[in-house]
């Protein structure tokens, strides 16, 4: 169904997936008085924990989801993996952003890629690999080293490897589960950086300042903005996330990675349907978050001001730091703490995260690290 005119506050909201990104969105709708209802197969998922409804069931349940449906004013997700058809069929009864159609293309790296060198955006050399026998094409056209990534499932760097011969490719490959995967050229990184980016109905686009990111163990570790990159590299990372999200007709929040590599390209990594993590500095640090944004986009409401009102750097909390100490975070009047609601604190697990404002991004990152040093 087509987006029903300004939903306003008192519509029911009902998003798909309860984890945290779940959990802010909900956050937000409440904040703005729209009622909740979350679907997720987790009792204690962090979304759950404060809906107004938690709908306890898997995502391909056509009880659970016509139940949601007839609760809801609208429904969004939060976890790109939700089942095509589930989203079809939720789309027959109500407005469901981003569409099923846009999610099948973010669910496929190969066809993600595909529609962003359509769009006029660059993109790693790569091939898509079905069976053993596709690999010495794939090769020749990704060159060594590359990187083996399955085409959907992958997140946080898991489902991926480094791979520098054609046995490589194979061993890996058989590892995987001989399941579909793309081979792509390994190109030699400056930075990482990515646009998250809300786009209505209509077509109105408000983009977020571009956020540099830097991993550690394939896992996001700190989101800086402004970036320390060159403005017309800014402008073109936002100009490009635009032009795809338009190609795709694309409503709610999107989120567009890009490397930068050592040579100043700007080149397309892959895209999430959804908020993201490198998003959260948007909770303290513009005037509206990417979840009211994706409050509003789902409302048909005009999107909100997405300007930068402090330097700022996301850092992730995971499990790996607990027991942590809390006074290092708390202490500082210019840190803002997010925690999702999560009991068991175990390695590598998304626990929180927290916000440093300063008065420059590099002060920021200065107070970020070392309050990072002091939590464990
Ligand atoms: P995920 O779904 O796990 O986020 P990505 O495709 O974003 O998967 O890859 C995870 C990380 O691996 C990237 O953030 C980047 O650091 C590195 N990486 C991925 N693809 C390439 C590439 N083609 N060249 C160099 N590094 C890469
Ligand atoms: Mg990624």
């Amino acid at each position: 169904m087509t987006a029903s005119q300004g939903l306003l506050p008192g519509a029911t909201l009902g998003v798909l997936g309860g984890g945290q990104l779940g959990r802010m969105f909900v956050s937000a709708a409440r904040t703005m008085g729209y009622s909740t209802v979350v679907l997720d197969p987790d009792k204690n998922s962090p979304a759950g924990l404060i809906a107004d409804q938690h709908i306890c069931c898997d995502y391909q349940d056509q009880d659970g989801l016509l139940q949601m449906a007839a609760l809801c004013d609208a429904v969004t997700i939060e976890f790109e993996n939700i089942p095509a058809d589930s989203l079809k069929l939720l789309e027959q009864k109500i407005f469901v952003a981003p569409s099923s159609d846009v999610m099948e293309i973010a669910q496929n790296r190969g066809r993600e890629k595909n529609y962003a060198r359509e769009a006029g955006l660059k993109t790693a050399e790569f091939e898509t690999l079905y069976a053993v026998d596709d690999i010495e094409k794939a090769a020749n056209i990704a060159g060594f080293p590359a990187i083996l990534k399955l085409s959907s499932l992958g997140y946080d760097g898991k489902g991926q490897a480094i791979v520098n011969s054609i046995e490589d490719v194979k061993e890996k490959f058989v590892e995987f589960g001989s399941v579909e995967c793309v081979l792509e050229q390994k190109l030699d990184l400056k930075k990482e950086v990515s646009v998250i980016l809300g786009r209505n109905a209509g077509g109105d686009v408000s983009v977020f300042p571009v956020a540099e990111n830097a991993h550690v163990n394939g896992i996001l570790h700190t989101s800086t903005v402004p970036a320390n990159i060159a403005d017309e590299i800014s402008e073109k990372a936002q100009q490009q996330a635009i032009a795809l999200a338009n190609a795709m007709n694309y409503v709610g929040v999107l989120t567009v990675e890009f490397f930068i590599t050592d040579d100043n390209e700007l080149v397309f990594n892959e895209m999430a349907p959804r908020t993201h993590n490198s998003g959260h500095y948007t909770l303290d640090a513009t005037v509206t978050s990417q979840f009211e944004q994706q409050v509003r986009i789902l409302c048909d409401l005009p999107a909100g001001d997405a300007r930068l009102t402090s330097p700022v750097v996301m850092v992730n909390m995971l499990g790996d730091l607990w027991p942590v100490k809390w006074n290092a975070i708390l202490d500082q009047a210019n840190i803002k703490l997010h925690l999702y609601g999560k009991q068991d604190a175990r390695p590598g697990r998304k626990m929180g995260h927290y916000n440093v404002l300063a008065e420059t991004a590099e002060q920021a990152f200065e107070i970020a690290e070392a309050t990072f040093d002091r939590l464990a």
